[in-house]
């Protein structure tokens, strides 16, 4: 897509600190880290989200990411895996990617608050949900 940044990395037209690459995935680190070593990993081919990809590219993608958390492992005391769908989700580039950041104790980043369910709420969701997959 000629206006997306990260097929623009991707065809070497925008720099970037790449950090991985095969034929179908590129990883590089993010210009703005959450912390630093932060990783992108993009499919070569554009797919605008989770919604949109193919089953092998995600399996692929998910492997990279995989492989890619397991070396930050080994410095960092932990590793988040995020991907955002939607700009209500906070997807900003509109090119499917996984966030791969390393996480120290302590390092001051937050979790999501938690809310809480009224009486009955969560079984009424769980069965919309339920219903939304098809599962009676
Ligand atoms: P999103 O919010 O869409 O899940 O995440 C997009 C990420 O891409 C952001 O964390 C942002 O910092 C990163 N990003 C946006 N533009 C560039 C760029 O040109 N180069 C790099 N390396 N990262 C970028
Ligand atoms: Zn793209």
């Amino acid at each position: 897509m000629a206006e997306c940044v990260f097929c623009k990395i991707v065809a070497g037209e925008v720099p970037c600190e790449k950090v991985y690459e095969d034929d179908a995935v590129v990883a590089f680190l993010d210009i703005h880290p959450v912390n630093k070593g932060h990783v992108l990993v993009v499919p070569k081919e554009h797919t605008q989200n989770l919604f949109t990809a193919s089953h092998p590219i995600l399996e692929h993608l998910i492997g990279v990411a995989q492989k890619i958390a397991s070396a930050l492992s080994t410095y960092a005391d932990g590793v988040n895996i995020g991907q955002n769908n939607n700009r209500a989700a906070g997807q900003v580039v509109e090119h499917l990617h996984f966030h791969v950041i390393p996480r120290f104790a302590n390092d001051g980043l937050r979790h999501w608050p938690g809310k809480t369910y009224r009486e009955g709420e969560a079984q009424n969701i769980a069965r919309q949900i339920k219903k939304l997959l098809g599962i009676p």
